[in-house]
């Protein structure tokens, strides 16, 4: 049996040094978690090997049972590997989320024909308990809904993930604030690690609120003569919502066109995140002719996604030309520009008026900058910081902003997949590494054959 002084174990697997597949195993009492289980796309010098998607190496995992994976919230670099980890065969006693992830988990895994562990629903700030470890999930603002901040307390003190967040300001109902009080009262009884996103610690100041990009897109759609093509990525459900609304006001009909987008908003009217459009919607082939609103896939300019296809003119149902006025409420994920552009230039190309993020401000990002991250720390005052969920040089912004605010250097660990490091009450200390290497998979999410040429 385990003592009191029994360590505590944090290992990335995937999400350091890169954005994207991010996975964590923390151990602790013999008790084992899992956070999270994303996909990866190619970075660096993976570009251009033909490969989609990179998978973290479940391997590392040896086989041994998880008591427990925690998911952050439901987007794909936190959660579209978790068929591959339940595939892997390692046992899983079950899975715990906050509604709308567990939904979007559910409904992605049933697209596989595997066994399911049990998926779990819990509430903010309900106290689960897995062995000597007591999990809560608390609010953050995100670009999703139901982004949770997970905290883990042991019999050493608590751990704090932040998950992907920002802090917005005016979250539009309670359910979208950060729930500062509780992340404080967490950092009042002593927070031993705090394990941050890193993605905008290089930016300065505050990201604005998704409530700034209400009014602006309001502008086009009431501005737009004709049918109105709107593309953001699919689980951002505020402003989709955004969309819709203001087609509600100007009398438009609204269309949802891509199975993505459809799945997660009738996920999302489900669990009351947002409210149906007041005029019936358009169904496939009604929508040629008609003042319509159309909220498609394709923002990223996926090769099958729905405007992909509409730009190259091979979409059966969307026929896109003069008149028309295309919306990317979204920005290229980076690497990604190049294909965003072409794409864009071909829609303009067959008449298309073309609005992105460099015309009006409809997007903003849902991760924290340095001002943001410094109230992280400020409130949760770790006594060592971990930075994740970012590149090299995104890992050690985050790092430099954890000294200039009180964690003594030795206690910030800017690391490596892999990295095994162990954590209590007086710090933190790298005490092995083990494999944890990057997964190429096809475009269906399955590791390629060993040898396969790219
Ligand atoms: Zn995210």
């Amino acid at each position: 049996m385990s003592g009191v002084s029994d360590p505590i174990h944090i290992t990335p697997i995937g999400g350091l040094g890169e954005v994207g597949r991010n996975m964590m195993v923390i151990e602790h009492d013999d008790v084992r978690l899992v956070i999270d289980c994303g996909i990866g796309f190619p970075h660096g010098d993976d570009r251009g090997l033909g490969v989609d998607i990179y998978l973290p190496d479940v391997r590392a995992l040896k086989g041994r049972p998880v008591d427990a994976v925690l998911i952050t919230h439901a987007h794909d670099d936190h959660v579209a590997a978790l068929a591959h980890l339940i595939r892997s065969g390692t046992p899983i006693g079950r899975m715990i989320s906050l509604p709308f992830t567990t939904a979007m988990v559910e409904a992605k895994l049933s697209e596989h024909d595997l066994p399911l562990p049990p998926l779990q629903t819990v509430a903010p700030g309900e106290q689960i308990k897995i062995g000597s470890i007591t999990v809560e999930f608390i609010r953050v603002s995100h670009s999703i809904p139901d982004p949770a901040a997970i905290a883990l307390t042991t019999n050493l003190g608590t751990i704090v993930l932040t998950g992907d967040y920002k802090l917005d300001a005016t979250g539009q109902d309670l359910k979208r604030q950060v729930d500062r009080k509780r992340l404080t009262a967490f950092g009042d009884a002593g927070v031993i690690a705090m394990l941050g996103d890193s993605t905008n610690a290089q930016l300065p100041g505050r990201t604005p609120s998704e409530a700034t990009t209400i009014d602006p897109i309001n502008d086009v759609i009431d501005e737009a003569q004709g049918r109105v093509v709107l593309t953001s990525f699919s689980s951002q459900i505020d402003r989709i919502d955004h969309a819709v609304r203001a087609a509600d006001r100007t009398g438009r009909q609204v269309m949802l066109l891509g199975r993505s987008v459809r799945r997660n908003v009738k996920i999302a009217e489900r669990l009351k995140e947002m409210a149906p459009p007041n005029l019936p919607t358009l169904g496939r082939r009604d929508i040629a002719g008609v003042k319509a609103l159309v909220v498609c896939t394709g923002s990223q300019a996926e090769e099958f996604a729905v405007l992909g296809r509409a730009s190259r003119g091979e979409h059966p149902d969307l026929n896109l030309g003069n008149g028309d006025t295309i919306v990317f409420a979204s920005r290229p994920v980076p690497g990604n520009e190049g294909p965003v552009e072409e794409m864009q230039n071909m829609l303009r190309m067959r008449g298309a008026r073309v609005i992105t993020h460099h015309d009006a401000a409809i997007h903003v990002s849902g991760h924290a900058r340095a001002d943001e991250i410094v109230d992280m720390i400020r409130m949760l005052r770790p006594t060592s910081v971990i930075p994740v969920h970012g590149e090299p040089q995104m890992l050690e912004a985050q790092a430099e902003l954890a000294i200039q605010n009180g964690v003594a250097a030795d206690n910030v660990h800017v690391g490596s997949n892999g990295d095994v490091i162990e954590v209590d009450q007086n710090g933190l200390r790298l005490v092995d590494q083990i494999n944890a290497i990057a997964i190429p998979a096809g475009s269906d999410g399955l590791p390629l054959e060993a040898g396969e040429p790219g």
